[in-house]
């Protein structure tokens, strides 16, 4: 997954690639929903340092991953 931003220093547009890393899991009605937690960071050409974090779950799998939240530091995301 990636996730793209626009850095704060140089406004330049970069991509943080992330890998979702399960934290935990619910049993629900119809399967069980996967809570992932995800965190990575860059720096760019002009030594800014820009951190990711999303938070996210996949109910049943296969279904995606549904992103709850999305913290970005040292750049803005871009949609
Ligand atoms: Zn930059």
């Amino acid at each position: 997954m990636k996730i793209v931003v626009e850095c704060e220093k140089c406004h330049k547009v970069h991509e943080v690639d992330i890998s979702m890393d399960v934290i935990g899991s619910d049993e629900r009605n119809m399967g069980e929903e996967v809570y992932y937690d995800v965190y990575s960071d860059i720096r760019c050409t002009y030594n800014n340092l820009i951190d990711v974090s999303v938070h996210g779950s996949e109910y049943l799998y296969g279904a995606g991953i549904e992103i709850h939240e999305v913290n970005v530091n040292g750049a803005n995301k871009v949609n």
